[in-house]
């Protein structure tokens, strides 16, 4: 789930290894470790907490290799602690493994090898690897060889990284489910979980395809299958900049990945949308055209904010283009025996592309034989690699753990999947033109809103002591109502609720008293009226209201406590704009609050676990 960096080479593996850690660290984890192999020993140095903790620790012991493994742990199997974060040791402490993933029968393996008497000292599943391996790593067989035994016996989710002391010169990596890259420079070999923490070193990368074994050594990269065969891979250049994964002037990564959705919103659009002609042109879903005609319906699958693009894309796809839509949640998608045809047109949405519910739930699509597509930001993540075709976001590397600029790029991704689908269905009365003029318009309307920054500073100053909030939305602002509350609880701790504003009175409304701050989004369209009969509501229960709504009503600064002020937009695109004051209304109570915003606690970025 979390961070993998190893190096061998000719340069000092410890400060490589570490900066690549803390390339990571945005992933959120609780813990970290390293093995060294130094002197004829492997050297493991682990620490809860922050890699920064590990760096100190391994300062005071000044131990140089010039290879060496690190792991950042997101604890699945055993609380975060020092025993339990990864390396992880056999009984001779002769090999080290870390990984990312989950065993699914570890505990039936465990029970094998404590019969066999292999002593165990963490709770983790992982350690069951480091047995197994030495069990099999018997004398004239290789480390890869007894690596890819062991990974016979075990079912489950992985990416993991083996060093030796037998054969100190390499280090075995090896994927299923779980991301890995390998990196090639002059002086060294690289491995990684994600890009990021290599792309300082090299450019040149391959990726590791599920079922895959990489045999790292001096002499360079061999990449097998499982099943031993070996497989030539094409050598890659990562794409983005280090600029991209570095702060650049702003506090937080949340902060700058929320000031960049003007222009990341503008790069989901490039080259797509053709405003002159009213057209979108997405080249990922042309050879499915067809697939989108006689579509029965579309089923949209996400977790956490996908899941919320999801929602609005509804709103959008139902009432624009006109076909049936459903959202779920991708983690419950499988376990309820979906009622899916090959009518079915299905979307994963997903900002890494390794979601793991989100994954599964695809898979499943796809065996009962619907067509599966993605809307992913990641390039060459595994949902891209296992649709039939999708949209790619490009909204950039996403560091912020709370999502803020992907939700943004998806709904645009969306809107536009939108107007090209009621294009080809031959959809009557839709203004393509005009639509398509809305869509360009949004960069500059969500600039506007960021303008408003130091009145939503004040506001947050104002309620950054509170311990619940209600969000409040109609319509397609149901879902914006749910990300807003979704980031408070996500990066501030503080319990928020989003609800459909006109529920309120069948639940909600009991926790309204002078002590709970409202949040309504209440855009001047169809159900302004309504939204406003809500907003009395809780008025005369003394609830505090702050309202998102438009530049240009005046009648509503009578009613709130506070108001922050929105363009206005076309209604089923109104998320886009509505949510980003929601963005920084969430991350100005957290920073008052003085949490870890970029790394909320007990959250992973990209949750490669079910
Ligand atoms: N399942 C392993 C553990 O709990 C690995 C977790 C991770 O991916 O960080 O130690």
């Amino acid at each position: 789930m979390c961070g993998i960096v190893g190096y061998l080479g000719r340069r000092e593996a410890v400060p490589i290894v570490i900066e690549g850690l803390k390339r990571l660290e945005y992933r959120g984890y609780d813990s970290a470790g390293v093995a060294l192999f130094s002197d004829g020993a492997i050297d493991v140095v682990k620490r809860v907490g922050k890699v920064s903790t590990l760096e100190e620790a391994l300062r005071a012991r000044g131990l140089k290799a010039t290879i060496g493994i690190g792991h950042t742990r997101w604890a699945t199997h055993g609380a975060p602690s020092e025993i339990n974060a990864h390396p992880h040791l056999d009984c001779r402490s002769d090999i080290a493994v870390i990984h990312n993933g989950v065993l699914e029968n570890y505990s039936s393996l465990k029970k094998r090898l404590l019969e066999n008497g292999h002593r165990f000292v963490s709770e983790t599943d992982t350690e069951v690897v480091a047995h197994l391996i030495e069990g099999l790593y018997t004398t004239g067989t290789s480390l890869d060889q007894a690596v890819r035994l062991a990974l016979q016996q075990v079912r489950g989710t992985y990416g993991l990284v083996v060093m030796s002391r037998r054969e100190p010169d390499r280090l075995i990596a090896a994927r299923r489910g779980s991301p890995l890259v390998l990196g090639y420079a002059d002086d060294g070999y690289f491995i990684a979980s994600d890009a990021s923490a290599l792309i300082q070193h090299t450019r040149k990368v391959t990726y590791l395809e599920d079922g895959e074994l990489a045999i790292i050594s001096r002499n360079g990269i061999i990449t097998k299958t499982l099943d031993d065969v070996e497989v030539r891979k094409a050598v890659e250049e990562v794409t983005f900049e280090l600029e991209q994964i570095e702060r650049g002037g702003y506090d937080h990564f949340m902060l700058k990945e929320i000031h960049e959705q003007p222009e990341t919103i503008r790069n989901a659009m490039r080259g797509r949308l053709l405003v002159e002609q009213g057209e979108v042109k997405l080249g990922g879903l042309d050879h499915v055209r067809k697939k989108f005609v006689q579509a029965r319906r579309i089923i949209l699958l996400g977790c956490g904010t996908s899941w919320h693009a999801g929602l609005a894309g509804e709103y959008m796809l139902e009432q624009i283009a006109k076909i049936p839509t459903e959202v779920e949640y991708a983690s419950e998608f499988r376990y309820r025996n979906p009622v899916i045809t090959p009518d079915d047109v299905v979307f994963a949405i997903s900002q890494s592309g390794e979601t793991a519910d989100t994954l599964a739930a695809l898979r499943e699509a796809k065996a009962r034989g619907a067509t599966v597509l993605g809307i992913v930001n990641v390039v060459g993540s595994t949902i891209a690699r296992e649709t039939e075709g999708g949209v790619y976001i490009h909204a950039g590397p996403e560091i912020g753990v709370a999502s803020t600029k992907a939700f943004t790029a998806q709904l645009t991704v969306l809107a536009m999947v939108t107007l090209m689908v009621a294009r080809w269905r031959n959809v009557v009365g839709v203004d393509q033109k005009l639509l398509a003029r809305e869509l360009a318009s949004l960069p500059e309307k969500v600039a506007r809103v960021l303008s408003r920054y130091d009145l939503i500073k004040r506001i947050a100053e104002e309620f950054k002591d509170g311990r619940n909030f209600l969000y409040l939305g109609r319509g397609a602002n149901f879902p914006v109502a749910l990300e807003g509350a979704l980031k408070l609880k996500e990066i501030s701790y503080i319990h928020a609720e989003g609800y459909p504003a006109a529920e309120m009175k069948h639940g909600p409304i009991a926790l309204i008293d002078e002590h709970m701050p409202v949040v309504f989004i209440v855009p001047k369209d169809a159900i302004y009226e309504k939204v406003i009969s809500n907003i009395e509501e809780v008025r005369a229960r003394r609830g505090r209201i702050i309202a998102i709504a438009n530049e240009d009503d005046d009648q509503i600064h009578k009613l709130a406590e506070f108001v922050i002020p929105v363009p206005r937009t076309y209604g089923f695109f109104g998320p886009i704009v509505n949510v980003v004051p929601l963005q920084l209304l969430a991350y100005s109570i957290a920073v008052a609050r003085g949490t870890n915003v970029d790394q909320p606690r007990n959250l992973a970025k990209s949750v490669t676990v079910e």
